[in-house]
């Protein structure tokens, strides 16, 4: 037994996880086979933002390899303690707003980006990569995907539609990072199927400057089959994996 702190709760939460991991997985496969998708084309991103270490080393012990956190500040120790706990196996995604200054930090454990939205972001994680690699801290490339706003309000994050070609092409061009592809989430109160229709338009449109963006980070709890359906290679779920959220996200 990893993770837990000891016996029953520890062994509650692992079942918990299991169960609602295991039911996730099949509401994915279910979702890919409606849309006649391989299992094998979406990758299911958990997303552990305010919850312990403990239970990211449960999920990777049920075969999670790769997560998703929101802010900087909570998500640095966890990688640190996974690392100490399981090793360098495990690959970390910040989908959440990044503020210029945490760029830097962010660099240091991201393995990729979803939430980039600005030329000015962009400048500052191509200064943190390079800096994380003076100091030996990585040597991949940070794989970015642009956040797109669809519906233009952008106090919610992304870029607005007409700003996606200067920070798609800041992002291609500049030096330790590769451009994944596109990320959105859809506005308050839109149809879900309609908001990823758009961003398949958006992404098809970028593809054709950029064949090898292919990554689509689309799709959470409450949408993942519209998103799968609309070309989703990347779902990131959190609530149906792990349960409600103890304190509200930003
Ligand atoms: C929190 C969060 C998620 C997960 O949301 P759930 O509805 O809990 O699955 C997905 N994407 C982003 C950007 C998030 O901040």
């Amino acid at each position: 037994m990893t993770g837990g702190d000891g016996a029953p709760e520890g062994d509650a939460r692992r079942a918990y996880l299991a169960e609602h991991l295991d039911a996730v997985r099949s509401r994915l496969a279910d979702a890919c086979r409606a849309a006649g998708r391989g299992v094998d084309e979406v990758i299911l991103l958990p997303v552990t933002k305010f919850f312990p270490a403990s239970d990211v080393a449960i999920l990777r012990d049920l075969g999670c390899r790769e997560f998703g956190e929101s802010r900087e500040q909570d998500a640095a120790p966890k990688v640190i303690a996974l690392r100490e706990s399981a090793g360098d196996d495990v690959r970390w995604h910040m989908i959440g707003h990044v503020q210029r200054n945490k760029a830097r930090a962010v660099a240091r454990w991201a393995h990729e980006v979803h939430s980039v939205d600005s030329l000015r972001l962009v400048d500052a994680l191509q200064r943190g990569v390079e800096r994380a690699r003076g100091d030996g801290e990585r040597t991949d490339d940070l794989a970015v995907y642009v956040q797109v706003s669809l519906d233009g309000d952008t106090h919610r994050g992304g870029v607005d539609r007409a700003e996606l070609d200067p920070v798609a092409d800041a992002v291609a061009q500049a030096s330790g990072l590769r451009l994944a592809g596109l990320m959105a989430v859809p506005p308050l109160e839109s149809d879900a199927d309609a908001a990823f229709a758009d961003l398949a338009g958006l992404h098809q449109r970028l593809l054709r400057s950029y064949p090898t963006a292919t990554g689509l980070s689309a799709g959470m709890t409450g949408d993942l089959e519209e998103a799968v359906r609309h070309g989703s290679t990347c779902v990131r779920v959190g609530t149906a994996i792990l349960g409600p959220r103890p304190v509200t996200s930003p």
